[in-house]
């Protein structure tokens, strides 16, 4: 028995060695990967579901590395959010999502503008620097600040509240959305929320996903639908992915969605392909 238990933590070390050498080596690309442009934004339309049109994308990042291939989000950005490079991170995705949005909106002269939804981390937050940089950007792509909308998680709004408020009023004087992102996974307190200026409420999908089945589920995503209602946010349905789950949220009222029934995220150049090929240019 004891010769067995030392070969399994024999093992295990092995195994813990392993992932400690992934997880350096993962750390010094991520920091190389920004200047080698190895990053791509990709873009998933939200719905207006009532009117069942896009009115927008929420910018997805994607990692293609030269040898490891794709890397999913999930792999890598609590990584960068650890070593601190997922402030770059952001503002390159910011100033690209931005430029391709204003792009569209003046190649296809929409009657109202596409919106686009970014993903801040908390430490994007905590930088001083975060509004000039919104602001350059805005101003670089001459993008009003109505059309971004920046999401944000839950636990932001549990620490250092007075700054958040600030900086929340900052974005709120430039029109600037804000969204809670998961909503619903984090310590929310409901309480909370009326003190912060936030516009939307971003349903999390692993409640949309069980969500018609006649179960608490569907209280969940009701309850959502109906505070959002109460307080005057907008609520955004995601990962919404069967046309029973669409034509439920569209009787409780839920304004936006967004999900693999609509579309996956995807390249530029394949949301010109499918949404703009019918518009002159
Ligand atoms: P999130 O912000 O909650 O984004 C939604 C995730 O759900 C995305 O995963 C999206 O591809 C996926 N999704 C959308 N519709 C469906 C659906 O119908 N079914 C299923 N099963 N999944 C769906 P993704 O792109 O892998 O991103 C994962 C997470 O990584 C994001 O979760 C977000 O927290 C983070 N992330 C992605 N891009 C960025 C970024 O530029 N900056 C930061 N800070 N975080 C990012
Ligand atoms: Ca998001
Ligand atoms: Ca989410
Ligand atoms: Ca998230």
């Amino acid at each position: 028995a004891k010769a067995a238990s030392k070969n399994s933590s024999q093992f295990f070390d092995a195994a813990m060695h392993t992932q400690v050498l992934n997880r350096v080596a993962l750390e010094t690309d991520l920091r190389k990967a920004l200047e080698r442009e190895e990053f791509v934004v990709y873009y998933q339309p939200i719905f207006d579901l009532q009117e069942n049109q896009p009115i927008g994308f929420e910018a997805l990042v994607r990692w293609q590395h030269p040898t490891r291939g794709f890397i999913p989000p999930d792999e890598f950005i609590s990584v960068a959010e650890e070593t601190g490079s997922i402030v770059h991170l952001d503002r390159w995705v910011l100033e690209k999502a931005c430029q391709q949005i204003a792009n569209w909106n003046q190649k296809f002269a929409l009657n109202s503008p596409l919106k686009i939804s970014i993903n801040l981390s908390v430490q994007d937050l905590h930088q001083a620097s975060l509004i000039r940089e919104i602001d350059r950007v805005l101003a670089e792509t001459e993008l009003a600040g109505n059309c971004l909308t920046l999401e944000i998680t839950e636990s932001l709004l549990i620490s250092e509240i007075d700054r958040t408020v600030d900086l929340l009023a900052q974005f709120a004087s430039r029109e600037i959305e804000v969204g809670i992102d998961d909503f619903g996974t984090g310590y929310s307190s409901l309480g909370y929320l009326h003190r912060f200026p936030v516009n939307n409420l971003k349903i999390d999908r692993s409640f949309v996903a069980r969500f018609g089945s006649g179960n608490r589920e569907d209280r969940v995503v009701d309850t959502i639908v109906t505070l959002g209602k109460q307080l005057g946010l907008s609520v955004t349905a995601e990962g919404i992915e069967t046309t029973q789950q669409l034509e439920q949220l569209q009787k409780l009222g839920c304004e936006f969605g967004q999900g693999y029934l609509f579309s996956k995220p995807l390249a530029a150049a394949e949301i010109e392909r499918l949404y703009f090929s019918n518009r002159s240019s």
